[in-house]
């Protein structure tokens, strides 16, 4: 009946089903184990009127024209420029720290010797990665680097993968440079805003299309069966000639039997609170105290006019399939050993004609929304579309 399962219905699974549906006119069944659809970018409203990120803050940035063209059929947009404050020595600085965090940060006289040395080795306007930095020999710029090392990368990273900057890629805290600018903005993406109805009506509008069959609260475990010898997928128990496109963990799809590749989870701790505005930005980071990382005011996003505020703090935590506090998992570990372990992962499962894996923890890649969206529609171009 169906010529493409689908399972998991985040930006992977919903923009590849719309494509194969209105494209090429196929059948498909999306496959959902939660409630909901949206993966970990889902939004609702909650008991104040306030919308949400259930999974944590979540914000739209791209310079690629053809993603932000490609979703702007399904949702009209807010403009919202993300900023961010990490509380260094008690005082709140701009993030990525640049040169105002500087400023802010020590006096003056030395504040300028910093900013000519940064200027002078690096340029303006350009992003350097903290573990590049700390690599300097001068002995200003080395003391900056090490002093932006300890008191904004390592607590927090440590709180976060539960590893010291060194021990994972350097990709991860490359993500945040420091910027060698004025520019206090935490993207410097072309495109920066918000879906205008939240990313769950972006979602329920990319597959409302006939063709689409969304069964929620299924986890494929139930219905789908990989036979690893015979290569033959079955689906209700029976064989399915179609196509299955696979978003979620790549060790569980196989049974773990290459051992379980390592995942950070997250607790979110809501709370409302009776005032106007919480604190001064969108999100502010803890990079030293507490146990949490950051906590994001969701109102700073969407500018509602209601009463009252809703904030969201995020612990880090272990992930443990088999804790139901823990057992969702937001973050591969990336990691040596890891990636090779997935490497096997994947060796294998090209070994299945009907197979196509997609996804953050299909693929064990670190994509932000941006990034998934082009993959999507990459692999629907390579693997599915006419012209493939
Ligand atoms: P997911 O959204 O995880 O979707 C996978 C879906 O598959 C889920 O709904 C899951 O329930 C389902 N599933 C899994 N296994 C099964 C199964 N066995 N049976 C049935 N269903 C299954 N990106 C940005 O661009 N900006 C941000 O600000 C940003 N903030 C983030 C904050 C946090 C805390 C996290 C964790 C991520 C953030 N991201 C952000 C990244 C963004 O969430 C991902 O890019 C996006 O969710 C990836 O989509 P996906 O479809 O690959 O995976
Ligand atoms: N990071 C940090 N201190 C901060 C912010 C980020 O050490 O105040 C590091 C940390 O290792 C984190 C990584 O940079 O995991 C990437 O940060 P980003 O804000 O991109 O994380 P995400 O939003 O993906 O959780």
């Amino acid at each position: 009946m169906f010529e493409y399962i689908i399972v998991g219905s985040g930006f992977a699974g919903c923009v590849l089903a719309e494509r194969l549906a209105s494209e090429e006119h196929a059948r498909v069944l999306l496959i959902e184990k939660r409630n909901h659809i949206g993966g970990n970018c889902y939004d609702h409203h909650d008991e104040h009127g306030l919308l949400v990120h259930k999974y944590g803050p979540h914000l739209f940035h791209t310079s690629n024209a053809e993603v932000f063209h490609y979703l702007s059929r399904f949702t009209s947009w807010i403009e919202y420029q993300h900023r961010v404050l990490a509380v260094v020595d008690g005082q709140k600085v701009p993030l990525p720290f640049n040169l105002n965090s500087l400023h802010r940060l020590f006096p003056r006289s030395m504040a300028e010797s910093l900013e000519q040395k940064l200027i002078g080795h690096y340029g303006f306007d350009v992003k350097v990665p903290i573990l590049e930095l700390r690599k300097q020999e001068d002995a200003e710029l080395k003391f900056l680097a090490d002093f932006i090392y300890h008191k904004v990368f390592l607590n927090y990273t440590v709180k976060q993968w539960a590893c010291s900057p060194e021990e994972i890629a350097p990709e991860v805290t490359a993500r945040v440079p420091i910027f060698v600018s004025r520019d206090d903005r935490y993207f410097q993406d072309k495109y920066q805003v918000i879906p205008q109805h939240g990313y769950t009506r972006l979602f329920e509008n990319l597959i409302d299309h006939p063709n689409i069959k969304l069964m929620l609260n299924t986890d494929r475990r139930e219905i789908l069966q990989i036979d690893p010898d015979s290569r033959q997928i079955r689906c209700f128990g029976q064989p399915f000639s179609g196509h299955l496109i696979y978003t979620g963990m790549i060790d569980e799809l196989f049974d773990y039997r290459f051992g379980e590749l390592p995942y950070r989870s997250l607790k979110f701790q809501f709370e409302h609170v009776n005032t106007d505005f919480f604190q001064e930005i969108t999100t502010v980071n803890y990079p030293e105290e507490y146990d949490f990382t950051r906590i994001t005011e969701f109102k700073h996003i969407t500018g509602q006019p209601v009463p009252g505020t809703t904030i969201v703090r995020e612990f880090p935590q272990d992930y443990d399939r088999l804790d139901s506090r823990r057992n969702i998992p937001y973050y591969p570990v990336f990691q040596e050993e890891n990636l090779k372990r997935f490497q096997q992962y994947f060796e294998f499962a090209q070994k299945f004609p009907r197979l196509t894996l997609v996804g953050r923890l299909a693929e064990y890649r670190y994509f932000d929304m941006d990034d998934i969206v082009a993959r999507a529609l990459e692999v629907y171009r390579t693997q599915f579309g006419k012209g493939a």
